[in-house]
């Protein structure tokens, strides 16, 4: 194991003096390079050390001032950024003439952001400067509003922290330390610089630690894409590993929140090629990356957060099923398989939302008593009793309280052991509570919906990474990286565009005075300079490196960035051997595979009641495996509650009011009989009617102007319809959703009809309404398209005279009748005999049209019966298009192969 600091530094580390470093993470690699040369004996026993980031040291002298102040009324509070930045958003609201556009976009974070710059670069706020442009002068008010603020309320902003600090020391109220080291400060800041110029006034010693380079070699090279340079780093990675287990590897790159997944995804299989296998959520990896996520992106906090809201008496489907499929709820393992089937029974209720007494409610009258649900009973019932203040403002320490007895209430964060991950996810939660109850520093008294929200948004932005123990890789950013040292180091992602930095001053400051005093990312020079500072000391702290770029990214042709092209280019193969592919490349490269024909599923056994009617036939044409999969093996997709009715639910209200017109209307001649006044009344009838009956089927659903707007549409397109109707030859005997049983091809359908009646010759015009753009000629072919008519006309053969076939087209804007008849005039004055329409391609005769279709019809429902399954779509890519069933059939993968 190397030792990457050499022995002054370790010997002022050991002999207790104070070492300041420019961050956390470089304190806990001074501390375990200490921890090796104790193991190597270089000292004789383990001293107590003190080291302390920058930050960690000015609170600590803050601490030592606070206790300083006996009388707590007198006491000053320090506020973080985050609390700041609610104060910069109460106070936007009083910023006279707030209207510019940067400034309306500006979150209050940017506006926190230019203070601290202001401050930590001693920007005079007072410039004349800030006057030229609207944003800047606008800013410059709302910080006064800000300081006065902060001011009044004796609040101290964590960024003027460091002047608080000088002011201690200047006035002696805090004796200034005898000596300071400083290690790997890349700059120091103006108010840094202040600060310890007045420290060595007041005797302090300060010394900067710098460290000998100590890179032995360094090389460059390219890979193709970004996934290759990814992968060829962590395979490379592992290589230098399996040689010296012992060894520390950095991977590092500048831009590593944009590649973080496929970084997880790549070491994941090039460190354990069967993690493919495992769930990854709680594996051990070889690996630390540093990236940490949302705390509401954490499954135990989100739920939290669910819970908590579910006080407002209420949830949606969706959020009700995550509730139901929560491990952080009491008695989720003792009743997982009961409250899956009541989740699945909640979402094909039809509701959107359900109220807790609703869910209460439901689960009482859950007579089957494999599936009841005593445990979530007793929860939800605890529940309702703790959320009884949620109508009183409070202050958002009383919320806090209240919060947790509602999680408490349903044994949040459940009954088994947490994982390492989830305990460190709770704990930090716990720690950003404070920063949720500094509301009340701005907002005193909180609604719950205030409170809600806010809770919210502190869990969205607070950002956390679970520690992980010492790993042999670490993955970082390149800043993080600045001041350690590995046995080897792979910085990639260095490519033109990514690295120098690209500038971005903050645009509350005037430009100019930002580069007037060098401000981070204010210049693309400046960018450039302290770019090449970094790079020289990533570079010379480790000892073996390699730099790295993609020769591509997405269309984007790149290049080395101009910082490292003088070193050695050598072929990526040379460092990390030929890729090699992964685990699951290798096993189906290397595994026999035996190939199994099973484009043939077992028969239908005869007695077997089929179910699912026509769509049988449908599918069984489209691809048999799809009829296969959703009618034998019963496979569904997992369908989204919607709180709007669905495309079926609105084909389905249009059927009924049709069906409830002609129930009463029966013929045309009645139709006609009636006035406009009348005709308009039964339609009227006939659209609430039917909306009602959804309505006591959807409840909540078909409110207000949304039932309005509904019902607009149905009377619209039935009024349009019923000018066509009348508009027909005379027609008699109405029918419409008739049902009946067919059996075709030795299988018992059930089939619905949605319209037939009789024409003037006694021959029956059979109709199916549609309210796509239906083409006639998906009835014919092997493989109809449409083969509904077709059934429906196989099923009158030999019985009925059938004198046309026809789809009621019901969409807006295209309303009327298409399809075939026997002979001319027979429909409408325009309608043309089959023999002379363009459909006459497809038979010679009309007579030979129903024995064709009902050949076809028997044939696909024999196929289906024999069980005929074969991945096959009649078109490629339109049959696929809205088919649920391609990851059950894998279509795609067969693609690609
Ligand atoms: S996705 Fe395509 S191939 Fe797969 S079952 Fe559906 S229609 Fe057939």
């Amino acid at each position: 194991m190397s030792q990457f600091i050499n022995h002054s530094l370790l010997q002022i580390l050991h002999s207790g003096n104070l070492v300041i470093t420019a961050n956390e993470r470089q304190g806990r690699f001074l501390r375990r390079e200490y921890a090796k040369a104790v193991t190597d004996g270089i000292f004789p026993h383990q001293a107590t050390l003190n080291v302390t980031s920058y930050n960690g040291w000015l609170q600590s002298v803050w601490a030592l001032f606070m206790s300083m102040i006996e009388d707590d009324s007198q006491q000053p509070s320090l506020i973080n950024s985050r609390q700041s930045q609610l104060v910069w958003e109460f106070l936007a609201g009083k910023v006279n003439e707030f209207d510019s556009v940067v400034l309306k976009t500006a979150s209050s974070a940017l506006a926190g952001q230019a203070n601290s710059l202001i401050n930590e670069w001693e920007l005079d706020s007072e410039d004349a400067r800030f006057s030229q442009t609207v944003d800047t002068s606008l800013f410059s008010e709302w910080r006064k509003l800000y300081l006065g603020h902060v001011d009044y309320n004796r609040w101290i902003d964590i960024s003027s922290l460091p002047d608080l600090v000088r002011e201690l020391f200047h006035k002696s109220i805090i004796p200034a330390p005898n000596e300071i080291h400083f290690y790997h400060f890349a700059e120091f800041t103006p108010q840094q610089q202040s600060l310890f110029d007045e420290m060595s006034r007041k005797g302090s010693q300060l010394v900067r630690v710098d460290r000998e380079p100590i890179c032995k070699t360094i090389c460059r090279t390219s890979l193709k894409t970004v996934e290759d340079e990814i992968k060829a780093a962590a395979q490379w990675a592992r290589s230098v590993l399996e040689l010296d287990p012992n060894a520390k590897v950095g991977i590092v790159a500048p831009a590593l929140e944009d590649c973080a997944d496929t970084v997880v995804r790549v070491f994941d299989q090039v460190f354990d090629p069967s993690s493919v296998m495992k769930p990854l959520a709680n594996m051990a990896r070889p690996y630390n990356i540093s990236l940490g996520k949302a705390l509401i992106d954490q499954p135990v906090i989100c739920r939290a957060l669910d819970i908590i809201s579910m006080a407002q008496g209420y949830l949606t489907v969706e959020e009700w099923v995550l509730f139901l499929h929560s491990p952080f709820v009491r008695g989720a393992d003792a009743e997982f398989l009961n409250r899956t089937v009541f989740a699945q029974k909640i979402r094909a209720s039809g509701f959107h939302t359900i109220t807790l007494s609703e869910i209460i409610e439901f689960l009482s009258s859950e007579e089957d008593e494999e599936f009841s649900c005593p445990i979530l009973i007793e929860v939800l019932t605890a529940f309702t009793e703790s959320r009884d203040a949620v109508y009183q403002d409070m202050r958002p320490s009383d919320w806090v309280t209240r919060f947790d007895s509602m999680l408490e209430s349903v044994g949040w964060p459940g009954n088994r052991q947490l994982t390492s991950t989830e305990y460190q996810t709770v704990e930090a939660w716990k720690k950003s509570l404070p920063d949720f109850e500094a509301l009340g520093m701005v907002k005193g008294h909180v609604s719950f919906l205030e409170a809600v929200t806010y809770i919210n948004r502190v869990a969205r932005e607070t950002i956390f990474q679970p520690q992980s123990p010492d790993t042999p890789v670490d993955i970082m950013g390149t800043l993080e990286a600045e001041g350690l040292s590995f046995d080897y180091l792979w910085l990639m992602g260095m490519n033109d565009t990514s690295w120098p930095l690209p500038s971005k001053p903050n645009p509350l400051i005037p430009i100019v005075m930002q580069r007037e005093k060098n401000i981070a990312r204010s210049s693309p020079e400046r960018e450039f300079t302290f770019s090449k500072l970094i790079t020289d000391s990533l570079v010379n702290q480790s000892l073996n490196v390699v730099v790295s770029y993609p020769e591509t990214d997405g269309d984007v042709s790149c290049r080395i960035s101009s910082l490292f092209v003088e070193h050695d280019h050598i072929d990526s193969e040379e460092l990390t051997g030929a890729i090699v592919p992964f685990y699951s490349e290798s096993l189906v490269g290397t595994a026999h595979l035996e190939v199994i024909d099973d484009h043939i599923a077992p028969p239908v056994e005869s007695g077997v009641i089929i179910e699912g009617g026509v769509s049988i036939i449908k599918h069984q044409s489209a691809c048999p495996f799809r009829a296969f999969a959703e009618h034998r093996l019963g496979a569904r997709p997992i369908e989204p509650v919607d709180d709007l009715l669905s495309p079926a639910e609105r084909g389905e209200l249009l059927h009924r009011v049709l069906e409830l017109f002609w129930k009463q209307t029966t013929s045309q001649a009645s139709m006609l009989a009636l006035s406009d006044i009348q005709l308009l009344k039964r339609v009227d009838e006939c659209v609430v009617q039917s909306l009602d009956e959804l309505d006591s089927k959807r409840p909540r659903l078909l409110r207000g102007a949304y039932r309005e707007l509904e019902k607009e549409r149905l009377t619209s397109l039935c009024s349009a319809w019923l000018e066509a109707d009348a508009k027909r030859a005379p027609f008699t005997q109405v029918i419409t959703e008739k049902r009946s049983t067919v059996t075709i091809g030795g299988m018992e359908l059930r089939v619905r009809i949605d319209r037939q009646d009789v024409l003037e010759d006694g021959s029956v015009a059979i109709t199916d309404y549609k309210s796509g753009d239906p083409s006639v000629s998906g009835w014919f072919g092997d493989r109809p398209d449409e083969p509904q008519l077709p059934l429906y006309a196989a099923m009158y053969k030999g019985r009925t005279d059938i004198g046309a076939v026809l789809f009621g087209g019901l969409k807006s804007g295209s309303v009327g009748y298409k399809g075939i008849v026997k002979e001319a005039g027979i429909l409408n004055e325009k309608s043309k005999a089959f023999e002379e329409s363009r459909e006459s391609k497809h038979a010679e005769q009309w007579d030979q049209i129903v024995p064709a279709w009902s050949d076809t019809v028997h044939r696909l429902a024999n196929d289906y019966r024999q069980g005929v399954a074969d991945v096959s779509p009649k078109h490629p890519v339109k049959s696929c298009e809205y088919c649920p069933m391609a990851s059950l059939c894998r279509v795609a993968e067969n693609r690609a192969a």
